[in-house]
């Protein structure tokens, strides 16, 4: 490994802060992926990248946001796309991916019963299913995952938040 200076190591330092901060600068989506609103209004009940343990035993950071709703409030698609996936899964549920075009996809579980299937291109607004609760859940929620050029993502920077 090797040994820096004082000076060097203070400058490396003050660069790994530069970036950082330029890394956390917010700046509004581009339109490229940026979409207006949530797939379906509810409260978050499970944030992105949340840590969890089940019987003591840590899980992979929560890969997407889970948005609890009513059973069957409609989930809306925020972007037209085509139908990548839909499958009933046996922790997920009833899941659908959808991919956007530039490296956009974005999956959809625990849906209430499977509305569209594989191939169909679906446009902006439509329906892509009902909240539900299938799979492993433990009330009725919307989990939301995005990839980006198949890297996970907070669902939330998408969102064009007002102000
Ligand atoms: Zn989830």
């Amino acid at each position: 490994m090797a040994v820096f200076d004082a000076k060097a190591l203070a400058r490396i330092h003050a660069d790994q802060a530069a970036l950082r901060g330029s890394y956390r600068t917010k700046v509004d989506a581009t339109p490229d992926i940026a979409i207006s609103r949530q797939p379906v209004d509810g409260i978050i009940s499970t944030p992105f990248g949340a840590r969890r343990y089940v019987n003591g035993e840590p899980r992979s950071p929560h890969s997407g946001v889970d948005i609890a709703a009513p059973e069957g409030t409609r989930i809306i698609n925020p972007r037209p796309g085509r139908v990548l996936l839909a499958e009933s899964m046996f922790l997920n549920g009833n899941t659908v991916v959808i991919g956007y075009g530039r490296g956009l996809v974005m999956v959809y579980s625990h849906l209430q019963s499977l509305y569209v299937h594989k191939g169909a291109w679906i446009k902006a607004g439509e329906t892509i299913g009902k909240v539900g609760q299938t799979g492993r859940a433990t009330g009725p929620h919307l989990h939301w995952g995005v990839r980006f050029n198949n890297a996970r993502i907070n669902p939330d920077s998408l969102l064009m938040h007002a102000g």
